[in-house]
């Protein structure tokens, strides 16, 4: 397999040609069901026909414009996701990583409009992920995504993942915000309890300090609710969203309030693509379907179902299966041999599932996956697992945390 793409992902030896709902189709014909959902990313499934018509219908339209002039799509959107959020305002981007960047950047800018540009440190925790740019690297503090990339970017406190303690012992007179995804979605589906939550907003609150939550992979209805936040019932002063937002569209977005943007003013950031007419075409489209409370409630019950037939898998399967958990369909199975080796019995299973932090397994289906498709899954996880149970296979690079 020779290619010119830099070499930086380990891939699978496979390619698709097309996709229909919680479907891929291999270029060989071979039908996959797609529990990856390109990393929480096709909320919708393939070429849902809301979003194939929304982009033809503004492809014809126009692509781009650039921010130099208004854009309604963007205004729209904008105003819809304040409206079902916290927020007052949002700044659109490309990708998860750009929209952590503004709010890194939002953070520090906050304290600096108050008069205050020395507090510029934000408490991030141990297993976290918040993208690939040289802020977002180090902010998730993972070494094997710093080594060899010079300094990291200074301003980043890092503490054992929902430590409340650890937390405030790592406040200093330079603190700004504490950031935090409220379930960790790379780092092995770790789960932020909604009392640590409300103990974190507290102790922002108490200390001036902004609360930042990374939703690029909780957002947009994957945990059960629009957003993760809303669950523990405590909002952040600062949000990033990406993947299922754009549906598969390059898309991500930085929501605020009023008070936490305030530094923000014009010529503070920018994005050449961000907010592009094409982008907001298809995430108002996404939001016409995600914000009818029957998919909400789709992603619940769809849940609930795959959880139950989970754990009588783990039951049946203890010497492969150490642990299911999550909530909605962000799901994680810890696999008791290499993850890996279970993300690979899977997929010659034909189920296509993504590898996590704590060698973990995670199960991200399409949110509009349906009782017989789970039901198929089911089938596919229960062959994969008698397999590895009669023959457990030798450790296995392919398929391991990205
Ligand atoms: C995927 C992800 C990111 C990075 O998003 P990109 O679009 O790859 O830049 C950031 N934070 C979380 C929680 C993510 O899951």
């Amino acid at each position: 397999m020779t290619s010119n793409l830099l070499p930086t992902y380990l891939r699978a030896d496979l390619a698709f040609e097309r996709g229909e709902g919680v479907w891929l189709i291999a270029t060989d014909g071979t039908r996959y069901l797609d529990f990856a959902a390109g990393v929480a990313v096709n909320a919708l499934g393939h070429a849902h026909p809301r979003l194939v018509d929304a982009l033809y219908a503004q492809a014809q339209k126009v692509w781009h414009v650039s921010n130099l002039y208004r854009i309604p799509e963007a205004e729209r959107l904008a105003q819809r996701l304040c409206a079902a959020t916290y927020a007052d305002t949002v700044f659109f981007a490309n990708s998860g990583a750009e929209a952590m960047e503004c709010a890194i950047k939002m953070a520090r800018k906050f304290h600096a409009a108050n008069g205050k540009p020395e507090r510029y440190r934000i408490v991030t925790y141990e297993g976290a992920f918040h993208g690939r740019t040289l802020a977002t690297i180090a902010a998730g503090g993972q070494q094997k995504y710093l080594e060899g990339f010079g300094p990291p970017v200074d301003g980043f406190d890092q503490v054992p993942f929902a430590d409340f303690e650890a937390t405030k012992r790592a406040l200093g007179e330079a603190t700004a915000a504490i950031l935090i995804e409220p379930i960790q979605g790379e780092g092995g589906v770790r789960v932020a309890s909604p009392q640590i939550l409300k103990s974190l907003r507290k102790l922002c609150d108490e200390r001036g300090l902004l609360l930042i939550f990374d939703e690029v992979q909780t957002g947009i209805g994957r945990t059960g609710e629009l957003f993760a936040y809303q669950r523990a019932g405590v909002t952040p002063d600062i949000m990033a969203i990406a993947k299922a937002i754009g549906g598969g569209f390059p898309l991500g977005a930085c929501l605020a309030t009023a008070e936490a943007s305030k530094g923000m003013t014009t010529g503070t950031h920018g994005s050449t693509f961000g907010g592009n007419p094409l982008a907001m075409a298809v995430g108002n489209a996404v939001l016409d379907v995600v914000l009818d409370p029957a998919f909400i409630d789709n992603v619940r019950k769809r849940a609930l179902v795959l959880k139950q037939r989970l754990a009588e898998i783990k039951d049946k399967y203890p010497t492969v299966i150490a642990e299911v958990r999550g909530e909605g369909l962000l799901i994680g199975l810890r696999a008791v041999g290499p993850n890996g080796d279970l993300v690979n019995a899977l997929r010659a299973e034909k189920l296509l599932t993504v590898a996590a932090g704590d060698n973990v397994v995670r199960l991200l289906p399409p949110l509009i996956v349906g009782d017989a498709e789970i039901g198929e899954a089911i089938a596919m996880i229960d062959r994969a697992c008698a397999h590895l149970a009669r023959a457990p296979a030798a450790a296995t690079k392919q398929g391991a945390a990205v």
